[in-house]
């Protein structure tokens, strides 16, 4: 100290000249956090949450507002009227841009936003085409979340929980969409005009979804029509049902020796039609099969599985309302399970897992949903978790 070196005394906080706090480097945004050495495992914890918050791309997004501060300011001299500008651009869609990788987009945006005297670009809106994921909202992406609190107005399926609808900006509007097997309460057609009409008015259209949006969601039928409407669209993935419950019921899609392949299929038909699948494909006992939507067709869907020679005792488990704490998990048999889905009134939403895989849940299974009943083991071989 008396030469003029700085020093730092680990864990010795009164011998030392200078700290080394937790820092977040999203250069150039630098944030650093200190507790003045009383904890510096606290310092880290609070680190992991801002790095939670701080998206990487900040930094990118804080060099394209360097490149235009000196422009902004020669053409927004009036103060306040300039700090709205920038707020707009820093969590409006020139932001969002940013974030998706898309910098000369964001570039070209804020250029005539700029041009147009700092409006913003807002005179055409966007469609965020957002998975929520499975129910459970930690099993949000921190982008869906991001996107969700700064949405004008939510268009949400019937399968987004509530407890992730309780996530959304609280004063933006809430449009619900549907859909139900038997209850389209906003038809296919409608919906893609009613999120070309929302953007149209310049708002932030935040397209919720259950799981992920490119997974039987009709999320692309969306996308397309956007794109024929010039309509600025981003998607946003998320967490599927069949990883969600199989994860959450202890059941690998893939294991060494048991399933090299996972097929995910769609199990509903319309109307009266029956179930077209290519079923030799399909039977194959190195796959797992995860059946979407099957439910009112599991008798079916067994039926052509022991057709084309999937054995009966091919292991299966229903998964019901996964990641929620209604989840259930009933393990049975390719044989058995109409009978098991009957004998526990097993209720959509169901992902119907087929395959080697399915037994592992007996051993696996982490999961107890709160307020749960215990395990209770049943006859003819079928088990329930929770
Ligand atoms: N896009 C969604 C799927 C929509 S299709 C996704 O990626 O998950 C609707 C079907 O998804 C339901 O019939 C059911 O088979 C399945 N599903 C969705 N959420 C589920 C959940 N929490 N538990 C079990 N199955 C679920």
């Amino acid at each position: 100290m008396a030469r003029s070196i700085p020093v730092n005394v680990v864990d010795n906080p009164a011998l030392c000249r200078f700290i080394m706090p937790a820092i977040v480097d999203r250069s150039p945004v630098i944030a650093a956090v200190s507790t003045g050495g009383a904890s510096p495992v606290l310092a880290r914890l609070i680190r992991g949450r801002l790095e939670a918050l701080i998206p990487a791309a900040f930094g990118r997004l804080a060099s394209l507002a360097a490149e235009f501060r000196g422009e902004v300011k020669a053409r927004i001299a009036e103060p306040v009227r300039r700090r709205q500008f920038w707020e707009r651009i820093l969590t409006g869609p020139v932001a969002e841009m940013v974030f998706a990788g898309r910098g000369d987009d964001a570039r070209a945006a804020l250029k005539t936003a700029l041009e147009s005297d700092g409006d913003a670009g807002e005179t055409t809106g966007e469609v965020y085409l957002v998975g929520a994921g499975p129910g459970d909202p930690d099993m949000l992406t921190f982008r869906a979340l991001r996107l969700m609190q700064q949405a004008d107005v939510i268009v949400h399926d019937r399968l987004v929980s509530r407890r992730v609808l309780d996530l959304t900006r609280r004063d933006a509007p809430r449009i619900y969409a549907g859909k139900k097997r038997a209850d389209h309460s906003l038809p296919q057609e409608n919906i893609n005009a009613l999120l070309v009409r929302l953007a149209r008015e310049g708002k932030r259209v935040l397209r919720l979804k259950g799981g992920d949006p490119f997974m039987f969601g009709r999320g692309a039928e969306e996308a397309l029509h956007l794109l024929r409407h010039a309509i600025e669209f981003e998607v946003v993935p998320g967490i599927t049902a069949a990883l969600a419950c199989a994860a959450y019921a202890g059941i690998p899609l893939t294991h060494r020796g048991l399933a090299r392949h996972l097929h995910f299929v769609a199990g509903h038909c319309r109307g009266d039609v029956p179930l077209d699948l290519n079923w030799q494909a399909l039977a194959d006992p190195d796959s797992t099969l995860v059946f979407y939507m099957a439910l009112a067709n599991l008798d079916e869907v067994r039926t052509h599985l022991l057709r084309v020679d999937l054995a009966g005792d091919t292991p299966v488990a229903l998964v019901e309302s996964g990641t929620t704490n209604r989840q259930r998990c009933i393990s049975t048999t390719l044989d058995g399970m109409v009978r098991a889905a009957h004998a526990q009134r097993v209720a959509s939403p169901t992902v119907v897992i087929i395959g080697r895989v399915a037994a592992l849940a007996s051993e696996l299974a982490w999961f107890t949903p709160p307020g749960a009943p215990q395990p209770a083991p049943l006859d003819h071989g079928i088990s329930t978790y929770g």
